[in-house]
């Protein structure tokens, strides 16, 4: 006898499809004790913090597993929770009903009640979203204080997880790779499920109703999480239907891989470059695989990184030419070491700085260590073969004297390689990287010096909108889609052509399909990204008309916020592919 077809309708959050066995979720059971007088306010009150010192242990452990899944966007969630759990008011009033004689079980779990109750009255959606983390975390503190151990909700088999809300914390526990589908009852799209969802690029369905949490564990559903339904037991005719809509999609990503090595031509016949972003022979490799047509920024960091002195010149000159071999022709922008910052080396004797971000970092060390710059600059010469298309750049310039004398020390270099191979045609080109806005307001002062530009959007955001890349309580005020950030784009753009360069982006925008029209649209020369986005941008440039892109463009810098933005660049993109 086999158990009934249902189909529910809910909220598609993260795109995909899944067939599977059903797991439900099971949630703690987490029982108030009997309401009992609290004799001794001041142990009562111990007992709560210890929870609350638990909890933030987990939240923690739970924090760098999701840093290193997902991403440190995702990650922030927990730096919220950490706030929540230490927030001074809800402490204060915990404390409070403890004094008054209330036992601390109770005492926790309604001043987090009205806590939450608070948040979810607020009119903004994303505000009110923010109840059900108060309530999780609340909850993580109750199960402490009622030494109660979550259930594991170990999945044994890979299957599609019902759940009536998934807390962000649950979410992040499960083991991924076992996880086909989430499927929850509650929740909306902007909720962290959905996020996390997102991020881990597991498909995911919110706000399918209760109904959907009587179903029997190991039956079979279909997830389409591009529509937003599931069917339980489906019948012939759904599973045929379904395999039609999921390969569908999984052809659009096996027609990007397949058209991956076409050029990224315009609908209007404008060809740009796309290329990719890598650390190391093993990216070089990848993005070959992908379609790249060379690399738009090899960042030389790990050459220097985890080691105790500097590389040798023929140690930088084997590394070197491995890329150049792989890349076989194609472009190579080579980015001199940006130490600094994030990426520390102990052995160069760097102080600590109270803002690294803003201290000793990339071309900065040139007058206090011109000989690391020089070493690397002869390694490239003599790493590259007369046919390879070398493109060297320097990261972090601020100021028009660093690059003057950069090529003081690049012409050495060059003299160097000649008087070693007199009869070498090598030749190269020489940028620099647009990532400090001093540098975008001042591109005109640097081209007669330079030959490219490649704009850093990743610290290009961090230094506009002064908020620090590393820090995950801004990372919400830091988007590369911030009208200031575009218009110093679109300004490096304009004025980098009007002296005949041409300008690449490196930064994660160039990877954005939402960004394309706008980046076609200010004329941007070179797209430079992780090589697994090479194929999709590469198809959205095709179906695009770059004459179309310049309203759009034009446009876009109106708009008043980083929302703003990303809401009109999807109907604009929506729309001109429509066309
Ligand atoms: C950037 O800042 O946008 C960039 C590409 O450099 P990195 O991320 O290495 O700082
Ligand atoms: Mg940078």
């Amino acid at each position: 006898m086999f158990n009934a077809k249902e189909t529910y309708k809910g909220i598609a959050a993260a795109p995909g499809f899944a067939q599977g066995p059903l797991f439900l979720f099971q949630e703690s059971n987490l029982t108030l004790p009997e309401p009992y007088q609290c004799k001794d306010p001041e142990i009562a009150w111990e007992r709560v913090l210890s929870a609350i010192e638990d909890s933030k242990k987990e939240i923690r452990s739970m924090r760098a597993r999701v840093l290193q899944e997902a991403g440190k966007e995702q990650a922030a969630i927990f730096d919220a929770h950490e706030m929540m759990v230490d927030d001074a008011a809800l402490h204060e009033m915990t404390q409070a009903s403890i004094q008054e004689g209330i036992n601390p079980e109770k005492a926790w779990f309604e001043s987090v009640e009205v806590f939450a109750d608070m948040l979810a009255d607020l009119p903004d959606p994303l505000l009110s979203a923010r109840a059900a983390d108060v309530r999780d975390v609340g909850r993580r503190v109750l199960a402490h204080l009622l030494g109660i151990q979550a259930p594991a909700n170990v999945l044994m088999t890979p299957s599609i997880v019902i759940a009536r809300d998934l807390a962000p914390s649950q979410t992040a526990l499960m083991d991924h790779s076992m996880v086909l589908a989430f499927c929850t009852a509650e929740g909306g799209p902007t909720s962290h499920t959905a996020i996390l969802a997102k991020a881990l690029r597991i498909p995911a369905v919110v706000g399918l109703g209760d109904a959907i949490l009587e179903i029997q564990v190991g039956d079979l559903a279909l997830v389409d999480a591009d529509s937003g339904r599931v069917t339980v037991n489906p019948d012939a005719e759904d599973q045929a239907a379904f395999l039609k809509l999921s390969q569908v999609a999984a052809g659009q990503r096996f027609a990007d891989l397949s058209t991956a090595f076409e050029p990224a031509v315009t609908f209007d016949g404008k060809q740009v470059e796309v290329v990719a972003n890598i650390g190391g022979l093993a990216d070089a490799r990848q993005s070959i695989e992908m379609g790249a047509e060379g690399v738009g920024l090899f960042r030389t960091e790990f050459v220097y990184l985890n080691r105790k002195s500097l590389p040798t010149l023929d140690e930088q000159v084997n590394i070197y030419r491995q890329i150049f071999d792989t890349m076989i022709g194609k472009p190579v922008v080579v980015r001199t070491v940006d130490i600094g910052g994030d990426k520390q080396i102990d052995y160069l004797g760097i102080n600590q700085e109270p803002n690294p971000f803003l201290g000793w970092r990339g071309i900065r060390m040139i007058s206090e260590k011109p000989e690391i710059l020089s070493d690397q600059l002869l390694a490239l010469m003599l790493a590259a073969r007369d046919d390879a298309d070398l493109r060297i750049m320097l990261p972090m310039v601020s100021q028009v004297e660093e690059v003057l004398q950069a090529r003081v020390l690049l012409d050495e270099a060059y003299a160097k390689l000649r008087q070693q191979y007199p009869d070498c045609t090598r030749t190269y080109q020489f940028g620099m990287m647009v990532e400090v806005p001093s540098a975008a307001l001042t591109v005109e002062h640097f081209a007669p010096y330079v030959d490219f530009y490649s704009i850093g959007t990743n610290d290009l955001t961090q230094y506009t909108l002064a908020a620090d890349r590393m820090n995950a309580r801004v990372a919400n005020l830091a988007s590369p889609f911030h009208p200031a950030v575009l218009s110093l784009i679109e300004r490096t753009v304009r004025i980098a052509h009007e002296h005949g360069k041409w300008v690449g982006m490196c930064g994660e925008l160039a990877g954005e399909p939402l960004a394309v029209p706008f980046l076609l649209g200010i004329g941007l020369d070179e797209f430079s990204m992780s090589a697994a986005a090479v194929p999709a941008i590469k198809r959205i440039i095709r179906k695009l008309n770059s004459v179309d892109c310049q309203p759009v463009a034009r446009n876009t810098l109106t708009c008043h916020s980083a929302d703003a933005v990303r809401e009109y660049l999807q109907s604009e993109l929506n729309r001109l592919i429509a066309v």
